[in-house]
């Protein structure tokens, strides 16, 4: 019987981070879940996904702000799962604000968990994987680390910052077995996102159905979101044997957004 994989999935106690860590979850992959939210709520996840899937999955609330933080949930994982041969950076957060405008605070927070966070758990995660000849670098990055959008600036520096950063690291790995690629999806209907649409629908004088079509999905062709689903599914196949030459890969999810 081939070894169990372990993976480290940062923001995972909701919406994509959830989904990809109950992909991996199904594959019998064990688990470090991380993230914010009500603990009792947390434990019941961490709880049914080693109910459901026979896996292992502790929780870690380190804070992603934090590199000391970042490193100790890393020790911890070495220490309790092993090893670790994944690691998904998918923490993020978003501020929308035009950029004379643009909280400072806001700016440095999205720096920090969306982008330098991924370095620093990178950092902490490398030398184990390339010694081994074989680790997974996943970066949630987003159709806006390719375009961007007005009102956005932090977000989409970040996420293209993401995106350069996922090529250095696939160069670096290239020959030790370790891919780094990034995902970038278009909208996904988080609770995030899902608590936007009546705010929208509020402010526009328009329907929720009409924000959804009209607004948030004018961005993607198909006029449909993507899943969290789909998006740990894709995650599931770059850990994958077949998944071996993908690497420095910007890989899209987004009805075609940036087709366009
Ligand atoms: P979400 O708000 O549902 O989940 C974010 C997760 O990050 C939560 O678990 C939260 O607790 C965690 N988090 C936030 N700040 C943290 C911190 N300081 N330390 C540790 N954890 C922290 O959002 P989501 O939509 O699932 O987003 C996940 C990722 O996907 C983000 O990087 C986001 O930019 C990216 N993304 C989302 C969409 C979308 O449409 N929802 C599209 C493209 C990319």
């Amino acid at each position: 019987m081939t070894k169990a994989l372990t993976a480290i999935v940062t923001g995972s106690t909701s919406g994509i981070g959830l989904g990809i860590a109950t992909a991996f979850a199904a594959q019998g992959v064990n688990l470090v879940l991380n993230g914010f939210g009500d603990r009792a709520e947390i434990d019941s996840i961490r709880a049914a996904l080693e109910d459901k899937y026979g896996v292992k999955a502790v929780y870690d609330d380190a804070d992603m702000t934090k590199p000391e933080e970042i490193r100790a949930m890393v020790a911890r994982a070495e220490r309790e799962l092993g090893q670790i041969d994944v690691l998904v950076n998918n923490a993020g957060i978003q501020h929308v604000a035009p950029v004379e405008e643009f909280p400072e605070e806001k700016w440095n927070a999205i720096l920090a968990i969306n982008l330098s966070a991924a370095f620093h758990a990178t950092k902490a995660v490398f030398a184990g994987m390339k010694s081994r000849k074989f680790g997974r670098i996943i970066n949630i990055a987003s159709a806006h680390g390719l375009v961007a959008s007005p009102f956005k600036s932090a977000y989409v520096a970040a996420k293209h910052g993401v995106v350069g950063f996922t090529k250095a690291i696939a160069l670096e790995g290239a020959e030790f077995g370790v891919t780094a690629n990034a995902i970038c999806p278009g909208y996904v209907k988080t609770p995030l996102v899902e608590k936007q649409i009546p705010d929208q629908a509020k402010a526009r004088g328009m329907s929720e159905a009409d924000v959804i079509q009209k607004v948030i999905l004018e961005a993607q062709p198909t006029k449909q979101f993507v899943t969290v689903e789909q998006v740990g599914a894709l995650a599931v196949f770059l850990t994958t044997a077949a998944a071996a030459q993908i690497t420095g890969a910007a890989l899209q999810i987004d009805g075609g957004w940036v087709a366009k």
